[in-house]
Parts: C-alpha cells; sequence; structure tokens
C-alpha cells in the first residue's frame, strides 16, 4: 500500500483582496488544488515541480495536515488525516517535514541537542535512549556530538539544514516532506545536502515528497515526478523522462 495517498482532493480558498474578486466576476474562491490524486510508496520519491502559483505549497500544506482539504482524502500510511489539531501524537511522529529555510525548522535559541531532542522528549522517549539516538542522527546527516551544545547562529546554513533534517527524521517517520530544501542554500553546499538526502533516501525506509524549483535536485532525487499547474496535476512519470524530454 502506497504511505501517502492523495484522494480527488480539492482545497479551495476564498479570495478576499477585492480588486482580484472585481477581476474574476462572481468566482470568489480560488481551487489553490483542484481534484488531484496522487500515491507515493515506500522507498519512493515523488517530486512536485510547477510555477509559482500551481499549488505546490499548498499540497505541502495538505500533506503535513496544516491546512484540511475542502474536498476529497489524504492518506498517510493507512490513516486519514486530520488537521494539525485533531492528530494523535502517532500521526504527527508519522510526518517530518524540512523547510525551505533552517530558521522555520529551527528555534535560534535552541541548542543543537534540544532542538533534536524536543520531538523525542515529546514521544515519551526516555533520557538514555534520547541521547543514543541524538548521537546516531547527528552522525546520519554528516555531524557530531562536537555540534550538539551550537546554537543555529554558531552554524552553516548547510550545517542548520542537516540539524533541520535531523530533528524530522528523528522518529523515523514513514513520510518526509521536502519543501525547497536547497533553496536558502549556497550552490556550493546545495550539492552536499543533495548527496546528503541521497543517502537518507537508500538508508530510511519511508516515502519521500519533494518540492523544488531547482530541475537540477528535482532530477537528482526524485524517481518520479508530478507536474502542477493552476491545481492540477498536468503531467506526470518517471523522472528521466520528464527530465529529459520537457
Ligand atoms: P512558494 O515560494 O512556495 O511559491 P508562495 O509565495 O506561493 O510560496 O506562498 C507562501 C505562503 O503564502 C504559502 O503558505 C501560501 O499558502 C500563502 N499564500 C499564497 N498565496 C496566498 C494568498 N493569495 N493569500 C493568502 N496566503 C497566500
Ligand atoms: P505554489 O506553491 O505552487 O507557488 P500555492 O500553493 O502557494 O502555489 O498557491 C496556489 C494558489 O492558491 C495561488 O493562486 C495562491 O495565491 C492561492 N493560495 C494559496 N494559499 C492561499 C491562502 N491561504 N489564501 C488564499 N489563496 C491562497
Amino acid at each position: 500500500d502506497p504511505i501517502l495517498e492523495l484522494r480527488d482532493v480539492s482545497k479551495r480558498y476564498p479570495i478576499d483582496d477585492s480588486w482580484l474578486a472585481r477581476l474574476r466576476g462572481r468566482d470568489r474562491y480560488t481551487n489553490a488544488v483542484d481534484d488531484v490524486s496522487l500515491a507515493v510508496d515506500r522507498g519512493e520519491t515523488l517530486g512536485i515541480v510547477g510555477e509559482s502559483g500551481a499549488g505546490k505549497s499548498t499540497v505541502i500544506d495538505l500533506v503535513t495536515g496544516l491546512e484540511s482539504a475542502t474536498t476529497g482524502e489524504v492518506v498517510v500510511d493507512g490513516e486519514t488525516l486530520g488537521t494539525v489539531d485533531d492528530r494523535s501524537r502517532d500521526q504527527l511522529a508519522a510526518i517530518g517535514r524540512l523547510f525551505q529555510h533552517p530558521q522555520s525548522s529551527l528555534d535560534p535559541r535552541q541548542r543543537v541537542r534540544t532542538a533534536i531532542d524536543e520531538p523525542l522528549l515529546e514521544a515519551g522517549w526516555e533520557r538514555d535512549r534520547r541521547r543514543e539516538r541524538i548521537s546516531a542522527l547527528l552522525s546520519l546527516v554528516g555531524l557530531d556530538d562536537r555540534h550538539a551544545d551550537r546554537r543555529p547562529h554558531q552554524l552553516s546554513g548547510g550545517q542548520c539544514q542537516r540539524i533541520a533534517l535531523a530533528r524530522a527524521i528523528a522518529l523515523e517517520p514513514a513520510l518526509v516532506v521536502l519543501d525547497e530544501p536547497t533553496a536558502a542554500l549556497d550552490v556550493s553546499v546545495r550539492a552536499q545536502v543533495c548527496n546528503l538526502l541521497l543517502d537518507l533516501q537508500a538508508g530510511l525506509d519511508c516515502a519521500f515528497v519533494l518540492v523544488s524549483h531547482d530541475l537540477g535536485v528535482v532530477r537528482h532525487l526524485a524517481d518520479r515526478i508530478a507536474v502542477m499547474r493552476d491545481g492540477q496535476v498536468v503531467e506526470s512519470g518517471a523522472a528521466e523522462r520528464l527530465c529529459t524530454d520537457p
């Protein structure tokens, strides 16, 4: 069974800008996501591409439960997803999310150790097990215990993204959502983080969803690609085919 499934999912937002409402006549809603169906299996990475406004962020918000669908169903690991507010602890732990900006994932005042510890603590892990897990996670993302006592401003952008990733995968989520994971990084660091993500794909038993403007990153990491336009998936298929034949 797929880890992630979107079944005929639509998300409508009311258009609040009056000029936009006038421009569109009586259409006072926008279909940010319009009847989208997708499935992602364990061990698979789905890349979602499309121009700004195509609906990519909204799909991610629906998949992570930040927004709820107007119609249709989002199923993660066999369970229909509720919004963040009414989800169980297990459901929250089932999804890891990496944002574009490390500052969105990391609290600037928090030491690295505390940032990674937080989800483990919330999941009720006891102290020794947490300490071991933190070390293992740091090494998994190419860092070590020396970084554990630093705060985000004492780390590079790439290191911050590694920490954010360690936090996102701390509870071995079934699904990892990567939202423009390399966009905020220097070109030189981009390849490193990209390679780290490749390693994690091979090592983690989960499904990935990747949204990126960078076709190089998508080609590198995605097995399949869904192209979105105006809220719909207008094309989908194997990454090799869509990337070589645009
Ligand atoms: P991206 O860089 O992914 O294209 P956007 O700039 O489209 O991001 O959107 C950033 C955030 O603003 C998203 O969380 C999205 O839901 C929200 N957003 C986008 N358009 C609107 C809008 N017209 N009204 C309110 N919020 C919006
Ligand atoms: P993308 O991430 O591909 O840039 P988004 O999902 O941010 O696209 O936006 C898709 C469409 O939905 C856009 O027209 C955007 O303005 C609209 N939209 C997104 N979020 C909101 C929101 N919170 N309120 C109103 N409109 C929104």
